[in-house]
């Protein structure tokens, strides 16, 4: 009998925390891992500390700062001409900057919100029929206390990702204009950046569904990492273990936000 073809899989921020124990974890697994960074002398020494007789990581991790356009242009063009297809997409790189400004709501969200939406729509054509995209998310990102108005706008049906995408500006424009707490917006762009990936995990999944590609988001918990902090309850390799579970998922379930395996609110 025949072993199924390895599947490769390609993570971002992986040269520490989540990131790079969710690669530990896929290697250990079998899957061919691609670790991406934006600091490629600490994504070597990552993936050299993850080389091993069982473990299948690639030789060169791939430079990627998912809130640098061009970045993504140049790692896209950089896999087309080297990888076969990208099976697995793990979109994990993300910021949680202290204090809070116009400056720090564009930041954040340009890593955390269009760093996902850039990279993904880069590398779809890379991604085959069969294949899993994974939203690390947080709990943070739940609808539950966000004002109402701005409630029916994320959860509206006919919401598209363009709109999405426009409705993220209107809170940096907000921020900028000192009228997001008039505007329904909290006072802080982490959440407010994973709010919108769960968003857009809801608008994309039927349309990646007509590929049979499937998109989930997921929460690692509160997990001890440098954002995590060391007072955190989980520990790396417990939060890691739920996002694998999303890398792992073939065919379904799609457009939902899980925690640990378990559907979670959004
Ligand atoms: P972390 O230890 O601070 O690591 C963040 C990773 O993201 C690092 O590898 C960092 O790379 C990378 N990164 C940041 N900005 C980037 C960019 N522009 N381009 C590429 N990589 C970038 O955080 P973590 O706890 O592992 O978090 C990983 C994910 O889990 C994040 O999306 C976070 O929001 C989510 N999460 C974490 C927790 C928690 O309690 N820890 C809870 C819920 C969700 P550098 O080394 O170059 O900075």
């Amino acid at each position: 009998m025949s072993s199924p073809p390895t599947r490769t899989v390609l993570i971002t921020g992986a040269n520490r925390g989540l990131g790079l124990e969710t690669a530990r974890q896929l290697a250990g697994q079998g899957f061919h891992v691609v670790i991406t960074a934006r600091d490629v002398g600490a994504a070597r020494q990552a993936a050299g500390a993850l080389a091993g007789p069982a473990a299948s990581v690639a030789p060169l991790p791939v430079p990627l700062d998912v809130g640098d356009p061009g970045s993504i242009a140049a790692a896209a063009d950089h896999l087309r001409a080297t990888a076969a297809s990208v099976d697995v997409l793990v979109n994990n790189a993300g910021v949680s900057l202290d204090g809070f400004d116009a400056g720090i709501a564009r930041r954040t969200l340009d890593t955390n919100f269009f760093g996902p939406l850039r990279l993904t729509e880069a590398l779809l054509p890379l991604i085959p029929a069969g294949g899993t995209i994974v939203m690390v998310s947080s709990g943070m990102g739940e609808l539950a206390g966000l004002d109402e108005r701005l409630r029916a706008r994320f959860t509206d049906p006919a919401l598209t990702r363009g709109a999405l995408a426009e409705l993220m500006n209107a809170f940096v424009a907000d921020v900028a204009a000192g009228r997001h707490r008039e505007r329904g917006w909290p006072s802080s762009a982490y959440r407010i950046s994973k709010v919108g990936l769960n968003a857009l995990v809801r608008v994309w999944a039927p349309e990646l569904a007509d590929r049979r590609i499937i998109v989930n988001a997921v929460c690692p918990g509160w997990v001890r990492t440098d954002m995590g902090g060391r007072t955190a309850s989980r520990s790396v390799e417990k939060g890691a273990a739920s996002i694998v579970w999303g890398a792992t998922r073939h065919g379904e379930p799609t457009g939902g936000f899980f925690r640990d395996g378990r559907r979670i609110d959004w």
